[in-house]
């Protein structure tokens, strides 16, 4: 499961927007800005908003080779945007799968604040992109590790 794009209402959206601003020294922040700050693309809702949506491939390891999905963003863009339902593994395996979509409303008016980093490198693979949400919510950009972000509920499932 990884965490894909951060819904927002539009008084989050400023609150966020001129914390960061202040944080980094600038003037203003752009939209753009923010989503590369987040990593994560920023969308903003009036309703069902303060979100982060995570989403997750399922099945996962890959049924043939049993291997873990790699990459998992671009193979999930690849899923989403292809429309055949089928997951290609690591090793080009293609297999019927179905994308599961989350909802965590974890947004704690940290995205822009001074944050403790307490977890630099990734446990999973050592990498040293992670991604803080907030002072306890992590996830790597490099693979699928996060802090247990746990979906409260799931809203949507696509592929069924
Ligand atoms: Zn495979
Ligand atoms: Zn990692």
């Amino acid at each position: 499961m990884i965490p894909t794009e951060v819904v927002l209402s539009p008084q989050s959206y400023a609150q966020i927007v001129s914390e960061l601003a202040e944080v980094l020294g600038y003037e203003g922040v752009s939209h753009l800005q923010l989503a590369h700050h987040l990593a994560l693309s920023v969308s903003i809702q009036q309703e069902n908003t303060d979100l982060v949506v995570l989403k997750e491939l399922s099945p996962n390891p890959c049924p043939i080779c049993h291997r873990r999905l790699t990459f998992l963003r671009e193979t999930m863009d690849r899923f989403e945007s292809d429309g055949s339902q089928q997951v290609r593994c690591p090793m080009g395996h293609r297999y019927p799968g179905e994308l599961k979509v989350y909802y965590l409303d974890i947004f704690q008016h940290a995205a822009g604040s001074e944050l403790e980093k307490p977890v630099k490198v990734c446990p999973e693979c050592q990498g040293v992109n992670i991604q803080y949400l907030a002072v306890n919510v992590m996830f790597c950009l490099d693979c699928d590790w996060d802090s247990g972000m746990e979906p409260r509920y799931q809203i949507q499932s696509v592929g069924d």
